[in-house]
């Protein structure tokens, strides 16, 4: 397969080949795609100076992506499997998508939008769930040129309003309503909800998916199947310049009000394709498995974007890792004969606390490759999926990235860097990762910890906030002139090898020590009686900054109560030492998450410093009960 490298000697050479010569570099690569014009230059950039970031990847280039997605691809895989459907409840018929066949969808649809008017730099909102008809709605935007803005179907009308209005979108395009395990969500009655505060909504597309009542508007609303019926699928691509956006993508908001990344065409193509078959090291007849949800960033380069235009055979799960059983991963990994499967360590960890026995008993021998990404993944967690679902044969790729990165940034290449638990291991070719102290200073060498930066371009990374530049240059650019601020700690280590240790306001100043709060959560979890747990910093008068954890346990006896918070400080003093000991332990039976299944730390560390009276912006809590439960056990002001 062109462009992918196959053993770790290969690895160097390339990286230090991307590091000498990046427009060389990914001039090469971006060669093997499909331009309907060549780019004058390869890269154009400044971090700094009047309108800053400027970067510009392939310098009045013109191309679509979806011609390199089907057109380019045709000859050779008009018949091979795009897209396997699997839905929520296992006894619905899966679908199988070819290449050829999601073509024609995404031309006809591509038309329908045409008619509705949609041209090209036009905003789109996705509210859709897991269904074909979502990759077929983001490919048809990219078709046409219309900017996708998806946004996760498990977030709230008031969550939905504020993304739709931030980015002026013209046309909303949901269903009736979604499957989730036992639950059907009634889509379409919160997208009616959220319009109310929407004025540049002109029409919304109805996909009929659970056949449930609903309000129907016919001024506005059209249902999908209407839009296409009949219509032809002839479509020519429109024609792109390399820096058109391609999509807006909210982030999580861990820490605070979601930002509208933006992304922009031909240096998120040749990113997400490079990084996808190298990471995973697809090869040609694999079926690749990517459990995130396509609302997120990990479900757009890695389930539609980077596994399609490499010509890879990619799984959509509709449903949930728990429904029916605790085994549906499993059993859809032996349906399917999945060869690489990705996912996320909150998916490891709830399916850890289920027991081994949902594990055994389904055959796993197909799998050659495991993932993870969305937060640091803790050791225990690491071994559990290593030596129970890989059998100890499957390499880990523990994959560093972010929304603003568009892909993956430091990973190992699965089967080629050598792993460690715990660790995201090594910069992919054409990544310069640097560490800084909170001065800005370059931490050089190895077996240093600090601020983790990005000092060159990477045809992958966002290139502004949507509608607020200056927002971008604040978040990202001015806390150190000149690198990009990618808001993580990082440890490299003796090897080179980096850690991620979690977001620089997560690492914790005890008596001058620096902690990280993945560090502390590790450790106690490694006692026997604890499911999970959160670790933030609280003011105290003597040490600085003092350790507050969040402890999730399972059933408790009365002995077990008066005993556990000395023996979580044990085990903490065991695995760090007695500096990381928790100076307050709150026995908890949640904690907050996003919707993407990320702690958030900033409300728990608010919580800990004894003020609940202003959380921020909680849109993208899972569930606000737990918040009210955690603030009850802390006894704080409200
Ligand atoms: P917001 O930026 O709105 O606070 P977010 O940072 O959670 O939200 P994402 O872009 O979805 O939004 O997540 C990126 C972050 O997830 C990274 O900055 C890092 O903190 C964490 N992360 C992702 N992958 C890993 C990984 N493999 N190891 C450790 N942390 C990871
Ligand atoms: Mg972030």
């Amino acid at each position: 397969m062109v462009n992918k490298i196959t053993s770790l000697a290969e690895y160097f050479k390339k990286y230090q080949q991307s590091v000498a010569d990046p427009d060389g570099f990914w001039g090469d690569i971006a060669e093997t795609h499909f331009w309907r014009k060549k780019w004058d230059q390869a890269l154009d950039w400044r971090f700094e100076g009047k309108d800053a970031p400027n970067v510009n990847w392939f310098v009045n280039g013109k191309l679509n992506i979806t011609e390199n997605i089907f057109e380019r691809n045709m000859f050779m895989r008009k018949d091979q499997v795009a897209i396997i459907w699997e839905p929520n409840d296992p006894k619905e018929p899966e679908i199988k998508l070819t290449y050829g066949e999601l073509f024609e969808k995404v031309k006809q649809f591509a038309n329908g939008l045409k008619k509705l008017g949609v041209q090209k730099g036009d905003r789109v909102a996705i509210y859709l769930p897991m269904v074909p008809e979502l990759a077929v709605a983001m490919l048809a935007c990219a078709r046409i040129g219309a900017i996708h803005s998806i946004v996760f179907a498990g977030f709230s009308a008031t969550a939905l309003a504020d993304r739709v209005v931030d980015a002026e979108a013209k046309v909303v395009i949901t269903s009736d309503g979604g499957f989730r395990g036992t639950k059907s969500i009634p889509l379409k009655a919160i997208v009616d909800d959220a319009l109310q505060t929407c004025p540049s909504v002109e029409y919304t597309i109805v996909l009929k998916r659970t056949g449930e009542d609903i309000n129907f508007n016919n001024e506005k609303d059209i249902w999908w199947h209407d839009l296409v019926d009949g219509l032809s699928s002839e479509n020519v691509a429109e024609v792109m310049d390399a820096e058109d956006i391609l999509f807006i993508l909210y982030t999580s908001g861990s820490t605070g009000k979601p930002k509208g990344v933006v992304h922009t065409t031909g240096g998120y193509m040749v990113y997400t394709e490079y990084t996808f078959k190298n990471v995973f090291q697809y090869s040609d007849g694999d079926v690749y498995w990517c459990t995130a949800d396509i609302g997120w960033v990990t479900g757009h380069s890695y389930i539609v974007y980077g596994p399609l235009l490499t010509g890879a055979t990619s799984i959509m799960f509709e449903g949930v890792p728990t429904w029916p059983d605790a085994g549906r991963f499993w059993d859809i990994v032996d349906k399917y004969k999945v060869n690489q499967f990705y996912t996320a360590p909150t998916a490891i960890r709830a399916l850890v606390a289920q027991g081994d026995e949902w594990v055994n008993g389904h055959d796993l021998s197909s799998l050659k490759v495991l993932g993870t990404v969305g937060e640091p993944i803790n050791e225990e967690a690491w071994r559990w999926y290593h030596d129970l679902v890989g059998k100890g044969k499957c390499p880990i790729v523990d994959t560093w990235w972010q929304t603003e990165t568009g892909g993956i940034m430091i990973s190992p290449l699965a089967g080629i860097t050598p792993t460690k638990p715990s660790l995201a291991t090594l910069p992919l070719p054409g990544i310069q990762p640097i560490l800084v102290d909170p001065e800005g200073n370059e931490l050089k060498g190895n077996g240093v910890e600090g601020i983790l930066c990005i000092k060159h371009p990477w045809p992958g990374m966002l290139r502004t906030t949507y509608g607020d530049h200056q927002r971008c240059f604040q978040t990202y650019f001015s806390a150190f002139p000149g690198l990009y601020l990618t808001g993580d700690g990082a440890k490299r280590d003796e090897e080179g090898y980096y850690r991620i240790i979690g977001r620089i306001d997560d690492v914790i100043n005890v008596s001058g020590h620096r902690i990280g709060t993945a560090e502390v959560e590790d450790a106690i979890n490694q006692h026997p009686k604890v499911v999970e747990s959160a670790v933030v910093g609280y003011p105290h008068e003597i040490k600085g900054s003092g350790i507050y954890a969040y402890v999730i346990c399972e059933d408790l006896s009365d002995t077990d109560l008066a005993n556990i918070e000395a023996e979580i400080r044990a085990t903490v003093t065991k695995f760090i030492g007695p500096i990381a000991k928790p100076d307050k332990i709150q026995i908890v039976s949640g904690l907050p998450k996003t919707r993407s299944g990320k702690i958030m730390r900033r409300i728990l560390r608010k919580i800990g410093e004894g003020d609940a009276t202003n959380l921020g912006d909680t849109s993208t809590l899972l569930d606000p009960g737990v918040v009210d439960e955690i603030i009850d056990g802390a006894k704080v002001e409200v």
